[in-house]
C-alpha cells in the first residue's frame, strides 16, 4: 500500500490520509503557492507503526527513502551531502488540528560536515551554526528526550560569560562553542553521541513524531475535544526555508480575520531574522503584521494577496504560517483558524453577505456550545487569575459579590442593593429565594446536576458545585481554604465556566447580543423542523425564553410555586392536615395563588403551548429538616416545656418522621402523590383551567398541556387523567368557557417507555424526562453519582460522558426511541418532546431529531443553542 505522498502528487479530499497540515500543504502546492517542497507520510503508516510494536516497517522505510530521492531531485540537494546538503523539517499533522500538541523538528540533516557547507554556501557562518545548535536542541528535546531546559541554561551561561544581552550578539565562533557544550549535554544525559548520520536522524525524528501522538498533552487535548485516539498523525517532511538568514528574512503567523472579534482585518505578528518556532514560543516579542508593510513592502503585498486567495479558496478564515527567506515569501501552513463565539458568528454572517458561503454552511460554522459564552458576563481574558479554590464548573458566567452563608441573608442584602454570592455546603429547594437573590452560587458538596446547578443554569446564574476544598463554618459565618479565611461579606469573584473562585473584585466584560447573532438564529429557524421550547417556572423565565426564541414551555414545574415564603405555611397546613376536609381547606387557599402564577405564565407565552407538570417532589421537601427540628424541640423542652410553640413543633416533627423515606428518589412522589391525594392534583388542575378561562375572556389564546409526572403504569395515568378531565368540566361549567387542553405524561420510568403503547391510550403527549429516566435506567442516584463515582468512571473511560449531561443514546436513548415508536403505534398523532438537561445539549438534540421527536425543551439560556443545534441536525 501507498504510505507516502509527494506534495504535488496527492488529490484534494485526502485529509484523513494526509492529516490537515499535509492535505493543505499539498493543496497549496497544487494551486501554485510558494510552498517548500516535500512529502507526507500517511496516518495509516502511523497506525501500522503502532500495530508493529512501534517499529518502522521495511515497507515504510523503502517508501520514505524513495520519496526522499524524489525530493532531492526536485531541490537539487542531497540529505547529508557535504557540498550542498538538503535540510528538512519533520512535522506532525493530525486529521483534526491539535496546535502545538505534538512534535516537530527543524533543520534536520545538520552535522559537523553539512554545517560547514551551509556556512560556505550562504557565506553566513553565524547563521549556519545558529541553525545547527537549534537543530541539536530541538532534536534532543523531541527525539532523545533531553529537556530543552539544560540547553537554555547552557546558552544563558555562555551569554553571561561573554557579557551579551541577547542571542543576535553571538558570533559564529560563539555558536560553535555552544554546540560543543550542547553535545556534551547530550552525552551526559543519554550516554550516546549525538547522531551524525542524517538518515538516522530522519527515521528517529519520524518515529518521535509518531510517538508524540500519544504524549500526555495530545491525549488530554483529544479528550477535551472529542477526537478519537485511533486516528494517528501524519508526518510531513519538508525542505527547509530560513527566516533566520538576516534582516531580509523573517517568520510569522497571521489570521485572515480577527479571531477574537471576527472583524475582517488581517491579524498577525512576525519576527525579523528568526525561525518559526520563535514566534509561538515567545522568545522575542513579535511585531504587528502591518509594520511589515513598511519593512518589506513587496513581501507584504504578496502575503496579503496570498491570504485573500487562501481564504476564498477554503471559504473560511485561515490561520497561516509563513517565512521570508532573503526577501522571498514561503507559505508553511494554513488551516481554518480557531475563534471565539463572537468571532465565529460575525465571520459566518459576513461571509454569507460576501457571497463566500451560503446560509446552511454558515449555520455549521458556529459551535452551539460556544454560544453560552455570549449569554453570560465574562471575566476579562487579559486579567491574570489567581484562583483560591476550584470546583465543578456547573453553570457558566462570572460574578463578583459579597459572601453570604444563608438564603435569608442573601435575600435581605440583595433587597438593600448589595450583590451577594451564596456559599453553602449544599442547597435544597428551600434555598430558592437565596439563589434568586444571589449573583452566583457556590456549594462545597453536590455535582453539576445538583439542585443548585440546575436552578442556576435555568436562571443563567454562575454556579460552582462540589468545591470540596472549601471548609464552611456556618456558625462562624466564614469559610477556609487552607490557611486563607474568607469572612461574611468579603468580596469574591467566581468563574462558572472554569469552576474557579478568586478573592476580590475582578474586571468583567458584559454580554452583548450582536445583530449577527440574531441573524444567524433566524436562518437556523428557517432550516430546522425540530421545535424548541423552554423549561420555565416563572413569568420572568418565560419572557426571557421568548426573547431567546422559545416556541412554548415544555416543562413548567409547579413545586417552586409552593416554596414562596408566604405560601409555605399554607403548604405545611396542607401536608399536616389530619383529614381530607382540613386538607381541602388549605388547598382552597393555595388555589388562587397557583391560578395567579399560571395566569402570568400563560400571558407571557401568549398563545404558545405551556406544559404544566403537576406536583412532583416528595412532600417532606416542603417541611423543615429533621435534625434541625429535633434540636429546636429538645431546646424548647428544656427551656419552655409549656409553650404552644413546642406543641406545634412536636406535631411537625411527628409528621416529618412519618414522611421520612429511605429513598426519596424512588419514594412517594410524582403521580403517586396524586393517586393518594387526588385533591392536590385537582386543585392544581382547577387553577390551570381558571387561569386559562380568565385569559380567554380577555381574548388571549391559551394552550395548556397538563402533564402527569412519574407514571409507570397506564392505570396511574388513567386515574390522574380522570381528575384533570373532571377539573376541566367543573371549571367549564362555572365559567362558561371551554379551554382547549391536552393531558399527557412524562416518560421517566423505564416501565413507562416499555409499555408506551398502553400508556399512549391515555396520553395526548409524551415528554421524556431524561434526568429521571437516566437515574432510573442506570439506577444511579444523580447527586451521589456525581460526587462519588461518576468522575472516576469518566476518567477511566468506563463511560464516555456524564450521562446526566450527554444523553446515553445506547441505553437511555433506546428507551426514548422505544417509547416514541410504541406510543405512535397506538396514537400516530402523539406529540413527543424531551425536557431535562439533555434538551439543551447538542448531540442529544441531534438524537431527538433523528428519532422523530417533535420538540426539545431546555432552560431559557440554552434556547439559542438548541435552535442552532436543531438546525445543524437537519443540514
Ligand atoms: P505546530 O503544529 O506545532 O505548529 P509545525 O509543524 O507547524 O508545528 O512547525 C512549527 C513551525 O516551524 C512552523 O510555524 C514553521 O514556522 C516552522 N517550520 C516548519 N517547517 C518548516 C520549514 N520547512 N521551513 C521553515 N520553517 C518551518
Ligand atoms: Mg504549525
Ligand atoms: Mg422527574
Amino acid at each position: 500500500t501507498k504510505l507516502v505522498y509527494m506534495f504535488d502528487e496527492s488529490k484534494s479530499g485526502m485529509k484523513e490520509t494526509l492529516g490537515g497540515k499535509g492535505a493543505n500543504l499539498a493543496e497549496m502546492t497544487r494551486i501554485g503557492l510558494p510552498v517548500p517542497e516535500g512529502f507526507t507520510i500517511s496516518t495509516q503508516a502511523c497506525n501500522t507503526y503502532y500495530d508493529h510494536d512501534q517499529q518502522i516497517t521495511g515497507d515504510l522505510k523503502e517508501q520514505v527513502i524513495d520519496s526522499l530521492h524524489k525530493l532531492e531531485q526536485k531541490t537539487g540537494k542531497k540529505l547529508g551531502d557535504p557540498s550542498d546538503p538538503l535540510l528538512v523539517s519533520v512535522r506532525s499533522g493530525a486529521v483534526f488540528s491539535m496546535p502545538g500538541m505534538m512534535d516537530t523538528v527543524l533543520n534536520l540533516g545538520m552535522n559537523e560536515k553539512t554545517v560547514e557547507a551551509v556556512a560556505e554556501l550562504t557565506q553566513n557562518p553565524r547563521f549556519a551554526y545558529d541553525s545547527y545548535r537549534r537543530f541539536i536542541q530541538m532534536f534532543s528535546d523531541v527525539v532523545l528526550k533531553v529537556d530543552s531546559y539544560f540547553f537554555e541554561q547552557h546558552l544563558e551561561e555562555t551569554r553571561e560569560k561573554k557579557g551579551y544581552a541577547a542571542d543576535p550578539e553571538l558570533t559564529a565562533e560563539d555558536w560553535k562553542e555552544v554546540i560543543t557544550g550542547y553535545k556534551k549535554i547530550v552525552r551526559d544525559h543519554t550516554k550516546r553521541t549525538f547522531p551524525e548520520d542524517p538518515q538516522e536522524q530522519l527515521f528517529l525524528a519520524i518515529q518521535a513524531v509518531f510517538d508524540s501522538w500519544n504524549n500526555q498533552r495530545a491525549i488530554i487535548y483529544r479528550r477535551l475535544n472529542n477526537i478519537p485516539g485511533h486516528l494517528g498523525t501524519a508526518v510531513n517532511i519538508q525542505s527547509m526555508v530560513f527566516g533566520n538568514m538576516g534582516d531580509d528574512s523573517g517568520t510569522g503567523v497571521a489570521f485572515t480575520r480577527n479571531p477574537s472579534t471576527g472583524e475582517a482585518v488581517l491579524y498577525g505578528e512576525y519576527l525579523i531574522n528568526a525561525q518559526g518556532e520563535d514566534v509561538v514560543a515567545g522568545i522575542r516579542t513579535p511585531q504587528p503584521i502591518h509594520t511589515l508593510k513598511t519593512e518589506m513592502p513587496e513581501v507584504y503585498q504578496q502575503f496579503v494577496e496570498t491570504c485573500n486567495r487562501l481564504e476564498s479558496h477554503y471559504g473560511d478564515m485561515q490561520d497561516i504560517e509563513f517565512t521570508v527567506e532573503r526577501g522571498k515569501l514561503f507559505i508553511l501552513q494554513t488551516r481554518n483558524g480557531k475563534r471565539t463565539a463572537q468571532a465565529a458568528i460575525r465571520i459566518a454572517v459576513e461571509m454569507v453577505k460576501e457571497g463566500v458561503i451560503d446560509r446552511r454552511q454558515a449555520l455549521l460554522r458556529v459551535d452551539p456550545d460556544q454560544l453560552n459564552q455570549l449569554l453570560h458576563q465574562r471575566i476579562d481574558d487579559s486579567y491574570e487569575l489567581k484562583p483560591l479554590a476550584k470546583g465543578l464548573p456547573a453553570s457558566p458566567g462570572a460574578a463578583t459579590g459579597h459572601v453570604v452563608f444563608d438564603s435569608d441573608d442573601a435575600e435581605l442584602l440583595s433587597q438593600s442593593g448589595k450583590k451577594v454570592i451564596l456559599v453553602r455546603p449544599e442547597t435544597t429547594p428551600d434555598d430558592i429565594h437565596g439563589i434568586v437573590a444571589s449573583e452566583a452560587i457556590v456549594t462545597s458538596r453536590g455535582g453539576m446536576t445538583s439542585h443548585a446547578a440546575v436552578v442556576a443554569r435555568g436562571m443563567g446564574k454562575a454556579c460552582i458545585c462540589g468545591c470540596e476544598s472549601l471548609k464552611i463554618d456556618l456558625k462562624k459565618k466564614e469559610f477556609r481554604v487552607g490557611e486563607t479565611v474568607v469572612n461574611y461579606l468579603d468580596t469574591v469573584t467566581i468563574d462558572g465556566a472554569t469552576g474557579e473562585l478568586m478573592l476580590g473584585d475582578i474586571p468583567m466584560i458584559p454580554p452583548e447580543l450582536s445583530p449577527e447573532f440574531e441573524m444567524l438564529l433566524s436562518w437556523a429557524d428557517k432550516e430546522r423542523s425540530l421545535g424548541v421550547r423552554t423549561n420555565a417556572d416563572t413569568p420572568e423565565d418565560a419572557y426571557k425564553a421568548r426573547e431567546f426564541g422559545a416556541e412554548g414551555i415544555g416543562l413548567c414545574r409547579t413545586e417552586h410555586m409552593f416554596m414562596d415564603a408566604k405560601r409555605i405555611p399554607i403548604v405545611r397546613d396542607m401536608i399536616l392536615a389530619g383529614t381530607v376536609d382540613e386538607r381541602m381547606a388549605a388547598l382552597e387557599k393555595l388555589l388562587p395563588m397557583q391560578q395567579g402564577d399560571f395566569t402570568q405564565i400563560f400571558e407571557a407565552m401568549n398563545g404558545h403551548p405551556v406544559t404544566v407538570r403537576l406536583l412532583d417532589p416528595p412532600l417532606h421537601e416542603f417541611l423543615p429538616d429533621k435534625e434541625e427540628l429535633l434540636v429546636e424541640v429538645t431546646k424548647l423542652q428544656l427551656t419552655d416545656p409549656e409553650s404552644p410553640e413546642l406543641k406545634e413543633k412536636e406535631q411537625l416533627l411527628k409528621k416529618v418522621r412519618q414522611l421520612d423515606e429511605f429513598n426519596p428518589m424512588l419514594g412517594h412522589r410524582g403521580c403517586r402523590l396524586g393517586m393518594v391525594y387526588p385533591e392536590i392534583y385537582m386543585m392544581q388542575a382547577k387553577a390551570i383551567f381558571y387561569a386559562a378561562s380568565s385569559l380567554i375572556e380577555k381574548n388571549i389564546e391559551v394552550k395548556p398541556e397538563v402533564m402527569i409526572p412519574l407514571v409507570g403504569h397506564v392505570n396511574e395515568l388513567k386515574a390522574m387523567r380522570q381528575v384533570v378531565v373532571e377539573a376541566a368540566e367543573l371549571v367549564a361549567e362555572e365559567s362558561g368557557k371551554t379551554v382547549d387542553y391536552t393531558v399527557g405524561t412524562m416518560i421517566e420510568i423505564p416501565r413507562a417507555a416499555l409499555t408506551a403503547d398502553k400508556i399512549a391510550i391515555e396520553a395526548d403527549f409524551f415528554s421524556f424526562g431524561t434526568n429521571d429516566l437516566t437515574q432510573t435506567t442506570f439506577g444511579f442516584s444523580r447527586d451521589d453519582a456525581e460526587t462519588k463515582f461518576l468522575q472516576h468512571y469518566i476518567e477511566e473511560n468506563t463511560l464516555p460522558d456524564n450521562p446526566f449531561m450527554v444523553l446515553d443514546q445506547e441505553g437511555v436513548g433506546k428507551l426514548v426511541e422505544t417509547g416514541v415508536q410504541l406510543g405512535r403505534q397506538t396514537k400516530p398523532s402523539l406529540k413527543t418532546g424531551i425536557c431535562g438537561e439533555h434538551g439543551g445539549e447538542k448531540s442529544s438534540i441531534e438524537f431527538c431529531f433523528k428519532k422523530g421527536l417533535d420538540y426539545v425543551s431546555c432552560s431559557p439560556y440554552r434556547v439559542p443553542l438548541a435552535r442552532l443545534a436543531a438546525a445543524q441536525a437537519t443540514v
